[in-house]
């Protein structure tokens, strides 16, 4: 308990450290563009001296500091918002182990039926909406107040609790069907329950995977097929140059929820859609649009959907070891405190909530890692397939309403699932530095 408090400061400090620094560092390059040739964009495209670190400057320089200090605060927000959200959950967890309450959840779902499954899933209706009111005041402060403060929300409180409870609801379901499967395994299997249990996920992720973009985004957002030419040709026949016979580009009506500017691919195996929201085509010309659309081909080319799986396919059996290894330790000292005697005693779920909830947050660098070195691949496709570089950089400059774009290195690797808008802006210029003599003749 005490090593854990120990970690939880360092990471408090390291956050508080990152946090300060990177904001002098944020601050002295807002000062200093006013030096910078911001000119520089435009007229040494046709130049032999382009320089993409100085075209990066110039790219960055053209956000106003206000604006620029105002999200870097929501995103420095965002890394307090990981270790909040894991203590508050955690001391959730805790509390339903220590007071008995669990317990008690476990006694209730038995007095109910003689239906083993039906235990499972009644304990994990209750764990469920219990831990969701426990931790309602931060999901509100997380998911609306602050999106709201920070001008990113479209959405009243009333739609906003409507998707919280689908949400909610889809859990229930999906999560307890989950849970009946994983349970049945460990009373089976109580030696290999962790491999099997491990296979079982990994199979219940995949075909969630396969059907969320048909059955599920739909409950939260409207898809409809772009019908407008001027847009739609310029992204199919970009498709079609690079292999994808895809026929329709789908737009998914985001401005519902908020004001923010994506693009992305989803489900495999036939289910892919590639899907831009309708704040990006709002916002952005149609070159802006390729640049998106090349970087989410770069993706679907790239196969990123089946190397994801096989990541979390080793991340997902390394983590039921974690659980079955800290499970017997936890169990043996304190399972008869807790009245949750063996791994298969739902008793023990907030243990297992717990123990996945460290591993999590713990790996949060290397998934986010794992995460921004294919998302720098498909920029680099992308550069390549629309040969938008400039296009690309105002794109990168609307993503920083919500991402701060430039951070330490550090800060970069622990907490960026994307590149910073730095980094992207600084690849265009690097790419169209080398194709200068090209988008010359094209202009
Ligand atoms: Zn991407």
């Amino acid at each position: 308990m005490q090593r854990k408090i120990v970690l939880i400061a360092v990471f408090a400090a390291v956050l508080a450290m990152l946090t300060s620094t990177s904001f002098v560092r944020g601050q002295t390059v807002a000062t200093a563009a006013p030096q910078a040739p911001t000119g520089a964009i435009a007229t040494t495209s046709t130049s032999a001296h382009f320089d993409p670190a100085a075209a990066t400057d110039a790219y960055l320089a053209k956000v106003p500091p206000d604006k620029r200090a105002k999200s870097d605060a929501y995103f420095e927000g965002g890394y307090w918002l990981i270790l909040w959200d894991f203590l508050a959950f955690s001391i959730v967890f805790l509390l339903l182990l220590v007071t008995g309450l669990s317990a008690r959840m476990r006694d209730l779902a038995e007095r109910i039926t003689r239906f083993k499954p039906i235990h499972t899933f009644l304990y994990w209706v209750q764990f469920l909406i219990l831990t969701s009111l426990l931790t309602f005041p931060l999901t509100v402060y997380e998911g609306f107040i602050r999106e709201q403060k920070y001008g990113l929300a479209t959405q009243t409180f009333g739609p906003w609790m409507g998707d919280q409870l689908k949400g909610l609801g889809l859990g229930v379901v999906l999560g307890g069907l989950l849970m009946m499967a994983l349970y049945g395994i460990v009373r089976r299997l109580p030696r290999t329950w962790w491999i099997w249990g491990a296979l079982t996920s990994l199979v219940f992720l995949t075909f969630l995977f396969l059907i969320a973009p048909v059955f599920i985004a739909p409950l939260f957002n409207k898809y409809t097929r772009l019908e407008d030419p001027a847009i739609r040709d310029p992204i199919l026949s970009m498709g079609r140059a690079n292999g994808i016979s895809a026929k329709d580009v789908f737009v998914q009506d985001a401005s519902r929820q908020s004001t923010r500017v994506s693009a992305f691919v989803t489900g495999f195996l036939g289910t892919e859609r590639i899907v831009l929201n309708d704040n990006l085509l709002k916002r952005c010309s149609v070159a802006e649009i390729e640049a998106v659309m090349g970087h989410e081909m770069g993706h679907y080319i790239m196969h990123h959907a089946y190397k994801d799986l096989m990541f979390f396919s080793i991340v997902i059996v390394l983590g039921f070891g974690f659980l079955r290894k800290g499970s017997e330790w936890a169990l043996g000292r304190w399972g008869d405190k807790w009245r949750a005697h063996a791994a298969g005693d739902l008793a023990a779920l907030p243990l297992f909530a717990l123990l996945i909830s460290s591993y999590f947050f713990v790996l949060t660098p290397i998934l986010n890692t794992y995460s921004r070195v294919e998302e720098c691949e498909a920029d680099i496709f992308g550069l390549n397939a629309a040969r938008q570089p400039d296009a690309e950089a105002e794109v990168d400059l609307k993503l920083a309403d919500y991402r701060k774009l430039d951070p330490g290195p550090i800060e970069e690797f622990l907490f960026y699932d994307h590149p910073s808008g730095r980094t992207r802006i600084y690849a265009a210029m690097r790419w169209k530095a080398e194709h200068l003599h090209e988008l010359g003749n094209r202009e």
